[in-house]
């Protein structure tokens, strides 16, 4: 592999790797990183998740009067991603718009491993340095939730994977999801309706009461989908509807939970009638939970002090999405989430300015050094 980041990363996004097709940007990331003197290890997720490829894992070996450092990514890409064919118009790369471009995340994993490769290639001194390469992140962090955390002797961590070049995210919400069914009585819609208990309607009332959108600065909620019902002449007897809340403070987020409840419970109650029955089924399920990391905890202050050494001015937010690093913070390391460059991800229109690239992989390189010190 060359330093130039830019080749690295045009070489990467032309490998196909949708979720649970990463096997071979993983065989060459293993290769690449075996080459540069790691010790490189791959999982066996896909027993867990299918798909082809495992999570990777890689240490180099350095001072070891210091603690290791990590840095993360993810391999696999949405969809459309396969034969993606990259673009360079103006110094920014593009696809011609037919499949995204997969900068989320072959940004991150380029900037990592350009970034490393230049200080093993410098001779300078340096800490352990642990890469994690994970799989399935798109769909549902499937490979950072099996990963074994054990293995991981770093306390700082780095995921790449995230806008412009200078943020550091801080913090992401815990997440709900929500499968509710609610069921009604069939009847036959035009000979006897009032013998009928519209599973639709009772489902749209309670959708009706419940908290929607943004809640306030730091919770949200969303039914996204629902689905049910035969044909027009028929009172529908079942309807389910799939939704998510997300919030900073887990406390908020049980009240939302709470309050999704109510709404079901009060609609369900207008229809307990002498002819049958509303009711509803409730299920959900923690998908990933919140993390928040004080500003001046050390992680954000080696971001910050690289940043600032590279000139570009450091963009300490919270995030609004969950990603690997809520897996990671949940198993006791501490780790951020850094902008590699991406822009307009999980489109057609994905793309990402060349500089944004350059600067990435400087912060790598310059976020290693300024450790290692
Ligand atoms: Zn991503």
């Amino acid at each position: 592999m060359h330093t130039d980041v830019v080749k690295y990363f045009l070489e990467l996004v032309c490998i196909d790797s949708e979720s649970r097709n990463e096997r071979k940007v993983a065989d060459k990331l293993k290769a690449d990183l075996a080459a540069l003197g790691a010790q490189v290890f791959e999982d066996e997720a896909f027993l867990e998740h299918g798909g082809n490829a495992g999570n990777v894992f890689a240490r180099f070996s350095g001072n070891p009067e210091k603690e290791p450092i990590l840095f993360c990514a993810h391999m696999d890409t949405v969809r459309p991603g396969n034969g993606i064919k990259p673009i360079i118009t103006d110094g920014v790369i593009h696809t011609d718009g037919s499949t995204i471009l997969g900068s989320d995340d072959k940004s991150g994993v380029a900037e990592i491993m350009v970034g490393i490769k230049r200080v093993i290639d410098s001779g300078a001194d340096h800490a352990p340095i642990e890469v994690l390469f994970t799989i399935c992140e798109e769909i549902g962090l499937l490979g950072a939730r099996s990963f074994d955390k054990s293995k991981i002797k770093a306390k700082l961590g780095y995921a790449f994977d995230s806008h412009e070049v200078g943020e550091v995210i801080i913090g992401a919400p815990s997440a709900e999801k929500f499968e509710i069914i609610v069921r009604g009585k069939e009847a036959h819609a035009g000979v006897e309706p009032e013998n009928g208990i519209n599973a639709l309607r009772v489902a749209s009332e309670a959708i009706a009461m419940m908290p929607n959108g943004r809640i306030d600065h730091e919770s949200t909620c969303n039914m996204g989908k629902i689905s049910g019902g035969i044909a027009t002449n028929i009172v529908p007897n079942r309807i389910v509807i799939n939704g998510e809340a997300r919030s900073h403070d887990n406390s908020k987020l049980d009240r939302i939970v709470a309050e999704v409840k109510q709404a079901l419970d009060t609609a369900v109650q207008r229809y307990q009638l002498p002819h049958g029955h509303a009711s509803y089924e409730f299920n959900n399920s923690r998908d990933y939970v919140a993390f928040s990391i004080a500003e001046d905890h050390p992680v954000v202050q080696l971001a910050k002090k690289a940043l600032i050494g590279l000139g570009i001015e450091p963009k300490i937010k919270k995030g609004g999405g969950g990603s690997d690093a809520n897996i990671f913070n949940l198993a006791g390391i501490s780790m951020v989430i850094c902008g590699s460059g991406m822009d307009n991800v999980h489109t057609v229109r994905e793309r990402i300015k060349v500089s944004e690239l350059e600067k990435g992989a400087d912060l790598v390189e310059a976020m290693i050094i300024a450790y290692s010190k």
